[in-house]
């Protein structure tokens, strides 16, 4: 485990002083569980201070500097092998199976939602091998719907039936070309599907 991720671990455990069966039971729940996090937690790569020196010896604006240093904070993971090494071991050692981001006060703004959504669309762009391991790992625990958006042609676009397996909605991007549910169930075994359905596709159509 990564050092700096280890001392961390060792403080909370000073401070909690769980019994050896306390942990060893918290940790089975744990890796047990769906850990759904709503609270913010979010791996962060450095800022290069190279880089941040350079702009401000050139004369960049606080507004620049910030924008640069949030930009390497949410996206250097994807560039640089050492900062993706450490996410994916951030990742790993809080258990944490997926993220709600809430825009909160301070980003309500609409462009800088839109900023924030393609830094992290690139991070997922970047690593596409992460992206399919990530809905495997979301299959394999048992929930019913899992994709890999943005990446056209990938098998996990479409939604399939979670009884028969069989493609319920192929997709190639944002192209739906059919829906095989008739009646909220799959065409082919008759399983109930979530979710309600028009009978041809429109001309965009949300996901589940
Ligand atoms: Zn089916």
């Amino acid at each position: 485990m990564n050092e700096i991720i280890k001392q961390y671990r060792e403080v909370a455990l000073r401070i909690l002083k769980p019994s050896q069966r306390d942990i060893e039971h918290g940790m089975e729940l744990h890796k047990n569980s769906i850990v759904c996090e709503s609270y913010g937690f979010s791996p962060r790569a450095a800022v290069d201070g190279d880089v941040v020196k350079a702009a401000i010896e050139s004369g960049a604006s606080d507004a620049e500097l910030q924008d640069m240093t949030e930009d390497m904070r949410m996206t250097r993971y994807a560039e640089c092998p050492k900062e993706r090494e450490e996410y994916m071991m951030a990742w790993e050692a809080a258990g944490v199976t997926c993220i709600l981001q809430n825009a909160g006060e301070e980003g309500n703004s609409v462009l800088r939602l839109i900023k924030r959504l393609a830094r992290y669309t690139y991070g997922t762009d970047m690593m596409r091998g992460f992206m399919i391991r990530a809905r495997q790992i979301g299959l394999e625990v048992g929930l019913r719907y899992v994709y890999s958006g943005n990446i056209p042609g990938d098998e996990g676009e479409h939604t399939y039936c979670y009884n028969c397996g069989k493609v319920l909605i192929p997709r190639y991007g944002y192209q739906l070309e059919e829906i095989r549910i008739e009646d909220s169930r799959c065409k082919y075994c008759g399983a109930a599907i979530d979710g309600v359905y028009a009978k041809k596709p429109g001309r965009s159509e949300g996901r589940l």
